[in-house]
């Protein structure tokens, strides 16, 4: 039996119009409705039939729905979980796909006070955004991380996990505060490197921007895939998980010291001992068939 019948997707970008698609090809009986703040994106989701209904306010979206998804940016979920408040059936369960989790739960819980509420994380996303750029395979094989509050209806989360092992995702359950601990370390913190290079290299006078860019396959055009993610969701993003980005942080820049230091007094044996133990991780990440084997990402060269 599918875990749900009525889906309601708030937030019809790059993570709903995916969950859209996702849920059309392996649930097809499910009914789906959508709404977007942009009447833009509510136009263009209508076009591209994602959804059975696009409703024009957030409360037609979910009078009828069993599962409630909001797909907006990290800061935005409280007042969107407010919008729905008064039109939620009292059975139904609200999720959420936000990338940070404990200030994202708090403020579902105080907007939404007695409800089934059951935050979750999918971990998969691409550089792109709107709605034009979700597809339907996006979270097979990668991981959704579910975060129920404490006191949490045990059926609810199960329900909301195998909603996402339907959708191809293998799923883990985590608290929330230690979720935000691994994603500042294995998303927040690398999205804020990338940033940084790439403002850096741009920004160097003696570099002009078009040697730059001609020869960028060095290494510097990795970084600009995850630097041109959307920077509503970034921002939103160390905003809302400002304290473990600032540790994680803190963490990288001594190491980073040490690594100066290594250069400095051509210390080769400790700068040899780190890339080594690197080359494994890259190494790790593969076998757990969480990236391509193929060298250099699988580009056609
Ligand atoms: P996106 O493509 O920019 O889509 C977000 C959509 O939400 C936009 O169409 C936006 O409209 C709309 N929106 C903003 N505020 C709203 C509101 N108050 N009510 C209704 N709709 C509203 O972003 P996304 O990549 O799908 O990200 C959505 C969520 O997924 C974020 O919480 C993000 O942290 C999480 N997530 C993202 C990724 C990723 O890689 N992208 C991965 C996992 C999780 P406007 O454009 O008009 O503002």
């Amino acid at each position: 039996m599918l875990p749900f019948s009525r889906v309601s997707i708030i937030g019809l970008g790059l993570i709903g119009s995916s969950i859209a698609h996702a849920v059309r090809e392996r649930m097809p009986t499910v009914r789906l409705t959508g709404h977007d703040a942009s009447a833009e994106v509510r136009a263009i989701a209508d076009a591209l039939e994602l959804v059975d209904d696009v409703a024009d306010t957030p409360g037609a979206a979910v009078t009828d729905a069993d599962l409630v998804i909001l797909c907006v940016p990290v800061c935005a979920m409280g007042a969107v979980a407010a919008e729905i408040a008064a039109d939620l059936p009292a059975e139904a369960i609200v999720s959420d796909v936000g990338s940070c989790k404990a200030e994202v739960a708090a403020a579902l819980a105080e907007a939404l006070p007695g409800a089934n509420v059951i935050p979750a994380h999918p971990v998969a996303g691409t550089e792109r955004s709107g709605p034009e750029a979700g597809f339907a395979s996006l979270f097979a094989g990668r991981w959704c991380i579910v975060t129920p509050p404490e006191g949490a209806d045990p059926i609810a989360a199960e329900r909301v996990a195998e909603f996402w092992r339907r959708l191809g995702s293998q799923v883990e359950t985590m608290a929330p505060d230690h979720h935000d601990r691994v994603l500042a370390v294995t998303s927040h913190l690398p999205h804020l490197i990338a940033y940084t290079i790439v403002g850096t290299a741009s920004d160097l006078e003696e570099v002009t921007s078009s040697e730059v860019i001609k020869f960028s396959a060095g290494g510097f055009r990795d970084f600009t895939r995850i630097a041109a993610s959307d920077p509503t969701m970034w921002r939103d993003v160390f905003l809302s998980n400002k304290e473990a980005v600032l540790e994680m942080l803190q963490r990288f820049s001594e190491d980073l010291s040490q690594l100066q230091r290594a250069i400095r007094w051509g210390d080769g044996d400790a700068l040899f001992e780190h890339f080594t133990k690197t080359r494994a991780i890259r190494r790790s990440i593969v076998e757990q068939g969480q990236d391509d084997a193929a060298p250099d990402f699988g580009r056609r060269h």
